[in-house]
Parts: C-alpha cells; sequence; structure tokens
C-alpha cells in the first residue's frame, strides 16, 4: 500500500492536496463513509482516485452519465489509472468483467441504474473493493435540483459491503440536500466535509432587465476577454448572437438545436479564443475547461442558487479579476412558478424553495455574495467589497403601501390584468379599456401619485419575484403566496430604489 501523498506525486504529478482533499482522502483511507461538498474544479477525481490506488481493491464509481464516465476514463487514463466503465455504450463487457476479476481495475465506472441491479451485486460478490464514490451525489435526494430516482436504490448494494468506505461527491448540495445525501446513503453526520465556496475574484453584479440586448452589449463593451452569455432558450441565443454580433466582437452561438458539427467548431472556437463571446442555452459549459472566461452573463434567471453558482463559477477560474453579471425580469419568475405547478407533488415544495431563494439573492439590497455562502453553509461576513451592492449601496424603499394599492387593484379588478392595465387604472389615466370596463369607477382608480407611478412596475416586479403575485394562463396577474398578507398590513415590501428618471432613456418594461 503506497501512501496518498506519495501517489499524488509520483502518479498525479502534482506537488500538493489542495484544501480540503487531504481531509476527505485521509477519512476514506481510514475506512470511514464520506460526503464531501466542494466546488467544480475543486478537484473531486483525485479524492476517489487516490485512495482507489492507495487501497486494496477495484474502486466502484457511480455516476449518472456516460459521456461524463467516458471523460473521467480518459482523464484517469491519461494519469496512468487502469479504469473501465460497464454502461450499454461500452462493447467490451467481457473483456471488462475479466479485469475486474483479475484485479486489474483501479476504477470501475457503473450508472446507477446498473448499479442497484442482482446481477451487478453478485459481479462484485468475490472482488476486492477499494471504496464506493458516488458522484453526483446530490441526484439521490429529491430536494437536489437533478433527482434520479435510480440513486435510492444503490443502498442495497453499499449495505451487502458494510466495510466498505462510501465517498458521496457532489458540488451543489444546499443543507435540505445534504441531510438527505446523508441519510440517503447512510453516511454519518460527521463525515460531512465542505470545501469553502468563494471565488473572491468573481465580481457578481444584478440588475433588472429592462433592455436585454442592450444590456448585454453594453457589459461586453465595457469587458475585454472571452466570455459566455447564458440564454433562456435557442430562439433567445439566435437573437442575442444576431444583435450581438453587429458590435465588433466575434460571437458564436451554442445550443442543442445546433447540428453537433457546428456545435464542436463554436466550442473549440471560443477555447481558442481571447476575445470570443459564446451565446448558449445551459448545455454549455459542463466539461470545458478555459481559465481566462472573463465574464458571465446571464440574460434571464437560472434555474437555483447552485445552478447560478456553478454557472457564474465558469468565469476567472485563473484566478484574475471576472465579473458576473444577471439580468432578470418578473417575467421569468412568473414562468418558474407556472411550471412548479406541473412537476410532481412531491418536489414542489423544493422547487419553490429553490426559487424563494433565488428571488432572495436577486432583491438584496445586501451583499449578494453574503447570500450565495451562506446558502452553501458558510459564515462570510456581512459585505465582501465585490459586488454590485457592496461596491455602491442601493437606495431600499418601504414599498408596503404601494403594494397594497397594487395588490388591491389586482383584486378589484378580478385578478386577470396585466401591470400595463393595472398601472393605467392606479394613475387614473384616461384610457378606453379601462373606462369600457367600468374600472374608472373603483375605488382603486387614480390613488397613486406621479411620483410614485414609476415605483408600480418595480414593485409589481419585486411581488412577483417573491411569489406574492402570480401569472394568471392569459398573461394577468392574481394574488398567490403572501399577498392577503401584506393586503392586511402583516408583512411590509422593501425594494430597491430603481435609477432616477433621468438615466433612463425608454419607459421601463416589465420584461
Ligand atoms: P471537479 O470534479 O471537482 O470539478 P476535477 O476533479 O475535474 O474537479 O479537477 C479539476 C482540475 O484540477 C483537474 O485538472 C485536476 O487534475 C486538477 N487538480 C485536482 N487536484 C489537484 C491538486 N491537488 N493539485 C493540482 N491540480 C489538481
Ligand atoms: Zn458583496
Amino acid at each position: 500500500m503506497t501512501a496518498p501523498l506519495a501517489i499524488l506525486h509520483d502518479t498525479f504529478g502534482f506537488a500538493a492536496f489542495r484544501g480540503v482533499q487531504e481531509k476527505v482522502i485521509d477519512r476514506v483511507m481510514a475506512g470511514r463513509h464520506t460526503l464531501a461538498v466542494m466546488p467544480t474544479g475543486a478537484g473531486k477525481s483525485l479524492c476517489y482516485q487516490v485512495p482507489a490506488l492507495a487501497r486494496t481493491g477495484t474502486a466502484i464509481v457511480i455516476s449518472p452519465l456516460i459521456a461524463l464516465m467516458h471523460d473521467q476514463i480518459r482523464a484517469a487514463e491519461g494519469f496512468g489509472l487502469r479504469a473501465a466503465a460497464l454502461t450499454s455504450a461500452d462493447a467490451n463487457r467481457e473483456e471488462t468483467i475479466a479485469r475486474l476479476r483479475a484485479g486489474e481495475l483501479d476504477l470501475l465506472y457503473a450508472a446507477p441504474e446498473r448499479a442497484s441491479g442482482d446481477g451487478f451485486q453478485s459481479l462484485l460478490a468475490r472482488v476486492p473493493i477499494a471504496l464506493f464514490a458516488i458522484d453526483e451525489a446530490h441526484c439521490v435526494s429529491e430536494w437536489g435540483h437533478d433527482f434520479r430516482p435510480d440513486y435510492r436504490l444503490l443502498r442495497p448494494l453499499l449495505d451487502s459491503r458494510p466495510k466498505v468506505p462510501r465517498l458521496a461527491l457532489t458540488a451543489t448540495a444546499d443543507h435540505h440536500t445534504r441531510a438527505d445525501i446523508l441519510k440517503q446513503l447512510g453516511i454519518p453526520d460527521d463525515g460531512l466535509i465542505v470545501a469553502g465556496f468563494d471565488r473572491p475574484n468573481i465580481r457578481y453584479a444584478i440588475s433588472p432587465r429592462t433592455n436585454g440586448p442592450k444590456q448585454i452589449a453594453e457589459l461586453i463593451a465595457a469587458q475585454p476577454g472571452p466570455g459566455i452569455v447564458y440564454a433562456p432558450t435557442r430562439n433567445a441565443v439566435e437573437k442575442l448572437v444576431e444583435k450581438l454580433g453587429a458590435r465588433g466582437r466575434p460571437v458564436r452561438a451554442y445550443h442543442a438545436g445546433l447540428d453537433p458539427d457546428t456545435r464542436r467548431r463554436n466550442q473549440a472556437a471560443f477555447v481558442e479564443s481571447e476575445d470570443m463571446v459564446i451565446v448558449a442555452t445551459v448545455a454549455f459549459g459542463m466539461g470545458i475547461d478555459k481559465p481566462d472566461v472573463r465574464f458571465v452573463a446571464h440574460a434571464g434567471i437560472p434555474k437555483s442558487i447552485e445552478a447560478y453558482y456553478q454557472e457564474t463559477g465558469r468565469a476567472g477560474r485563473d484566478g484574475d479579476p471576472a465579473v458576473a453579471h444577471l439580468f432578470w425580469g418578473a417575467s421569468d419568475f412568473a414562468l418558474a412558478r407556472q411550471r412548479i405547478g406541473e412537476v410532481e407533488d412531491s418536489r414542489q415544495a423544493g422547487e419553490r424553495a429553490r426559487l424563494d431563494a433565488l428571488a432572495r439573492l436577486v432583491e438584496t439590497p445586501g451583499c449578494r455574495r453574503a447570500i450565495l455562502l451562506r446558502h452553501f453553509g458558510e459564515d462570510p461576513p456581512e459585505r465582501c467589497g465585490n459586488c454590485d451592492n457592496c461596491l455602491s449601496a442601493p437606495d431600499v424603499i418601504d414599498a408596503t403601501e404601494l403594494a397594497r394599492k397594487l395588490l388591491s387593484a389586482v383584486y378589484r379588478t378580478g385578478q386577470s390584468f396585466g401591470v400595463g392595465h393595472l398601472e393605467k387604472v392606479l394613475t387614473g389615466g384616461s384610457d378606453e379599456r379601462v373606462e369600457k370596463l367600468g374600472h374608472d369607477r373603483l375605488s382603486v382608480f387614480g390613488i397613486v401619485g406621479a411620483d410614485e407611478a414609476r415605483l408600480i412596475r418595480p414593485v409589481a416586479r419585486a411581488l412577483q419575484a417573491r411569489g406574492s403575485l402570480a401569472a394568471t394562463e392569459h398573461g394577468g396577474m392574481k394574488l398567490a403566496g403572501d399577498a392577503r398578507e401584506i393586503l392586511k398590513g402583516e408583512k411590509g415590501l422593501e425594494i430597491v430604489a430603481p435609477p432616477p428618471r433621468g438615466r433612463r432613456r425608454r419607459a421601463e418594461r416589465t420584461d
């Protein structure tokens, strides 16, 4: 048995362990079950590769995607490890089984569907096993953002070899998900090891979207170096490419609708480039290793804080300053909340909590980094000095009264109109439709003065983000969440003050 440090030097050619790697490896070497939560790029693979070599037997690695397994095998073989996978895509099944039985494999990869089957358990019966590594372990939890029921079925396999240490690994797990992973995989609470999540060189900024393409073009103009712009749909990607392409920087698209060849070419060109902007759906970025990405922009909200952290984390891997700028609209939240209604009941609470956390991040007048790091269980300072709100503290307005007026107007007009109509009613504008509907005779008609009128849309946006207003099927708004508590004066609403009127060239749209 060779010591971990000797393996790190001799096999991998690295000088020292990074961050929590040593702590994780020591624990696995001692034969104890462990959950390692480490951000992308922190070096999770090494945490099971080193014990795989240092301990007797083969390491069984559970991984959710065949493409991911093949990447890992290629990387491991690059270091001289003996690795193979048992999947439907691997034709050398007999050979792999023979190598496993002969003790000639350091790593054997399998998907949870296969690993949880009886056949797999009996295949391993007389084979020495160094450890079980469960990669992307958040898939075991319904709270996680990527639940895979087959992960739940791994327990009998793990329990059939109680002395073999289990190492669960994930980059993205909030409190709930972590607790769930520990329970589901039978790892004791003291087996949780969490790496530092801070990326101090990334400057976080988050703004309401007033004119998305223009805001992103301005960001790009101010930001030399390669960058990624995430857009929510293929269509949005294509439109942005068109608008941004006219401005001098090389711009390319990346989404699942492009043929594989074009996708590969665009990705390769981006990896090579020193000034390219790639506009992409979230399909882009997994497994790309480009250390000098100088900015990541989001043209709409990501799926969760975890996704935001992961996507923005592709900026500034080289440690030099980088920028992450998210542009959000009320419609993003409205759509996301609508979609929650369509998922299985058992998952709705988790999805809703994830969206609420994201809403708090975009709406906070406080430090963005503090919210992110607290989300990952850390105890950061109140202010980081390197996010939009720390660099220039926004004014906060108590908008409770206006929120009540707006919610009341939503209610009295029958919970089916959009913000444009409500704005006309509240400000008492003469309008044919308002009169035809008799909305000029409502008690809420004209109750908002000219000075407050410009806050109606920011308030509507804040209420939509936090779920107090929900979208109707026809693009209107209805009361939801804690709207009644706000109406009754039991809850207040503070919003970040919008920039003064003079600085805005066109009327703000919700979108
Ligand atoms: P993760 O799976 O956590 O995203 P990887 O395991 O892919 O990260 O590792 C990221 C990169 O860091 C890889 O290129 C890996 O070889 C490298 N790496 C990991 N540990 C070390 C270390 N101790 N010293 C130097 N490089 C390391
Ligand atoms: Zn900050």
